[in-house]
């Protein structure tokens, strides 16, 4: 039973709508390279649609009532955008739900050095990643540096065509021959993602002049001090845009696809509702999806459910059971990217179960990995309830599995939401070589997965 290409079902103005969404996608990317970047484009975004900030209501006690938008900032790292609905919220909400966290190398609180008149950041990785990608490709510097009076330093460079880049280095060919015989999880280590800054020194006879030139021109810049290394997030992520790849420009070739693909498809999705929905609508993007959802801006914090439970004061409906009935009532996506076929691996995946790019919007009954361990397993009956959503919307949609069994696995956020009870199912956009600097996808997936995701909120 294979699943139809949704090219070939597209009329002009619906390819025209298609290039338009792909367009504001490849800007929502260039705009967020980081989760904080990502939190920062939406509200901009979400604030041109009419979309009001939830903490002011709540400071002036303000009523919710059916039609108002709202969105809920959460430290600046996670997102929620709400619709408010007809229905009470007890009767359930519709969530989307996807993560703005990529991965990437993190600078170490401790990271200036210098070596061999080289000076370096030092890094840690976040999120999987194959280290042997990472070197000899230009890279950019991303982030914040607090300082200890709480002024936040934002650091945005190797974007700019007049930016200078960074990058890791990687031994000749000439001398890799030990090298090369290595497995590839360890031609490049993990500490060996060290990111050099600078190659000049200060004209003194001290020691170490090349860092602290270095670390003068940061300082210049910037107005931090070395110390202020210690209370950073800096990000070191590929430099350069996204761009359209094929002869067709069917594809777009990016860092950060994984999640920001289903991400943006999810907003494209909620600014796109121009009706006053049934049921509330709910759209989550959340940080450290891919270090496990940890920490205070991961989906396993209470964020979510407290703004829930705000809302619900605002909304009349106050009190702790009726907010368990409106959690365990709701219906979500869980929309993450999944793994596409590759005719270059093959035997990696089941070919009638993988996700093909330009099939539609993929869903995923279940993850995991080794006998569908750690897996949010959806309900037979939940997912045939969203395929009649789909086929009513008109919407391409395949499923697929995370490759052949016992070729590994993954997780998303879909079992933490499972907790209260509600439905969750998995579904997202397929990407080839996911994790990767650059990734791709198909720009039928990303158009499938944003009609997918407003059908959804609107009829499920
Ligand atoms: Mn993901
Ligand atoms: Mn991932």
């Amino acid at each position: 039973m294979e699943r139809e290409v949704a090219w070939k079902s597209y009329t002009d103005a619906e390819r025209a709508h298609l290039e338009q969404v792909s367009a504001r996608y490849r800007a929502f990317l260039d705009n967020g390279k980081t989760e904080r970047e990502c939190v920062t484009e939406v509200v901009k975004l979400a604030e041109a649609k009419g979309y009001t900030n939830l903490e002011d209501k709540i400071a002036r006690g303000e009523a919710l009532k059916a039609g108002d938008k709202v969105y809920s900032d959460w430290m600046g790292k996670s997102i929620m955008l709400f619709i408010i609905g007809k229905a009470p919220m007890e009767k359930g909400i519709n969530i989307l739900g996807a993560h703005i966290d990529s991965p990437r190398m993190d600078v170490k609180q401790n990271p200036l050095y210098e070596d061999g008149g080289l000076a370096y950041l030092d890094t840690h990785y976040y999120g999987g990643i194959k280290n042997y990608q990472w070197v000899t490709i230009p890279l950019a510097l991303h982030g914040v540096v607090v300082k200890k009076d709480g002024t936040v330093v934002t650091i945005s460079v190797g974007e700019d065509e007049n930016d200078p880049v960074f990058c890791v280095s990687d031994l000749l060919i000439h001398l890799s021959h030990e090298r090369m015989g290595k497995p590839a999880s360890d031609v490049i280590e993990g500490e060996q993602l060290d990111v050099i800054i600078g190659g000049a020194p200060l004209n003194d006879e001290d020691k170490e002049p090349v860092r602290r030139n270095a670390m003068k021109l940061i300082a210049e810049k910037y107005g931090i001090e070395e110390e202020d290394f210690l209370s950073a997030e800096i990000e070191v992520v590929p430099a350069g845009k996204a761009r359209d790849l094929g002869f067709d420009r069917s594809m777009i070739l990016a860092y950060g696809h994984d999640d920001r693909v289903c991400a943006y498809a999810q907003v494209e999705a909620m600014f796109d509702i121009d009706v006053v929905p049934e049921k509330t609508v709910c759209c989550i993007l959340t940080d450290k999806e891919e270090i496990g959802s940890v920490g205070a801006t991961g989906m396993r914090a209470r964020f979510f459910e407290n703004a829930i439970a705000e809302m619900m004061a605002l909304h009349g409906e106050e009190g702790d059971l009726r907010l368990r009935r409106a959690l365990t009532n709701s219906r979500m996506l869980s929309c993450d990217v999944s793994a596409g076929y590759d005719p270059n691996f093959a035997s990696a995946f089941d070919k009638k179960n993988s996700a093909y790019l330009g099939r539609g919007v993929c869903f995923n009954k279940y993850t995991g990995s080794r006998g569908k361990s750690g897996s949010n397993d959806a309900n037979a009956e939940y997912l045939a309830d969203v395929r009649r959503v789909m086929d009513e919307g008109g919407v391409f949609f395949q499923t697929a599995e995370l490759g052949k069994v016992n070729q590994g696995g993954g997780g998303t956020i879909a079992y933490i939401c499972a907790l209260y009870g509600m439905n969750v199912v998995d579904s997202g956009v397929a990407v080839l070589s996911m994790h990767a600097p650059w990734e791709i996808i198909s720009k039928a997936d990303l158009y499938e997965a944003y009609k997918g995701y407003k059908a959804f909120v609107l009829n499920a």
